[in-house]
């Protein structure tokens, strides 16, 4: 159905009637304010605006995939100071051109994903746009003291979640597909997945948090050296990181040679970076296979004089230029 037909209030009451009651939402979608109980005695509070033509693509884009990567990059950002996500709110600009069922399939993609991480959908506003415009607010709470880009120290291990370098590896395929080479096989398909449905690394965050495990913690949304620049200069450290460590997938393996791509300046891996103690190396393995995710030790913090430094497989420090993603700096299309 055409939206200009099912108006704005048609538009929220077709949402609030498919959103399941959430728990520990007292007064939900619907009224001028959500009534939530508060889970902690602080919350966490992260956000994201999401603007179609710099950060996706509705070409290769599917609006089911866009609603899940939605959420899951705002629940990356919870997962990465260590905390739970427990309500989230919704805005959406909508272009004209667009209908219910559009709307209905990103709903799809969002509801999918919060339903697996008992994420209730309280509220949000909708209005006409120009571009379609997402913006997600995501509130949560941590059983712990959250974990911060600062706390890192000279001698911690550094280590990262996943493997590095599919999203951005994946992006490239899609783009060459639009240049009509279209590449199959399986390694395709998962790098397009990782692409397009990235998974929040709740569990290990909210483990290493609990744990006070990790000094120091990020999710590598904008590529691993930018993202390490950050926690380097919020904990005024340097870095090494030992580029034979990096942790590629296999189906990276595969395609990353032809295709030229980089897992230190790749973006929205959506893992998590962070740093720990180095006596806490056995802990830390435990924690990855309790939390069902690969944990690799991929560098150490040194003394913040000595900068970032990649070393090479043969053990050649790489000179680096911090590349990654500014969203001021360059515009680019990703989703
Ligand atoms: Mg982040």
């Amino acid at each position: 159905m055409k939206l200009s037909r099912l108006g704005e209030f048609g538009l929220i009451e077709n949402i609030r009637c498919r959103t399941p009651a959430g728990r520990d939402v007292r007064i939900g979608i619907g009224d001028d304010a959500a009534s939530v109980k508060n889970r902690g005695d602080s919350s966490l509070i992260t956000a994201d605006l999401l603007i179609e033509g710099s950060h996706f693509d509705l070409r290769w884009t599917s609006l089911r995939d866009l609603g899940h990567k939605a959420l899951a990059v705002n629940l990356s950002d919870i997962a990465a100071m260590g905390g739970i996500p427990d309500y989230v709110i919704l805005s959406l600009g909508i272009p004209a051109h667009f209908d219910s069922e559009d709307i209905d399939a990103f709903y799809r993609g969002f509801e999918e994903l919060a339903a697996e991480y008992s994420v209730a959908l309280v509220g949000g506003d909708t209005n006409a746009a120009e571009k379609l415009i997402i913006s997600v607010c995501v509130i949560g709470h941590s059983s712990a003291k959250p974990v911060e880009r600062r706390g890192a120290k000279a001698g911690d291990d550094i280590y990262v979640t996943g493997t590095l370098g599919d999203a951005a590896l994946g992006l490239k395929l899609l783009r060459r597909v639009r240049r009509n080479s279209t590449r199959k096989g399986q390694p395709a398909v998962t790098l397009l997945a990782r692409h397009h449905r990235p998974t929040p690394r709740l569990a290990a965050g909210a483990q290493l948090a609990k744990k006070k495990l990790a000094t120091a913690m990020i999710d590598v949304s904008d590529g691993l050296l930018q993202d390490l620049g950050h926690i380097c200069r919020a904990s005024a450290i340097g870095a090494i990181i030992e580029a034979a460590r990096l942790p590629l997938s296999p189906a990276y393996r595969a395609l990353a040679g032809k295709e030229g791509c980089d897992a230190l300046s790749g973006g929205e891996d959506y893992e998590l970076l962070f740093c720990a103690r180095r006596q806490n190396r056995t802990q830390i393995e435990k924690l990855s296979i309790r939390a069902q995710v690969a944990i690799t030790r991929i560098g150490a913090c040194v003394p913040a004089d000595r900068g970032i430094v990649v070393l090479d497989p043969s053990g050649k420090a790489v000179p680096m230029r911090i590349q990654g993603h500014d969203h001021f700096k360059k515009a680019r299309s990703s989703v």
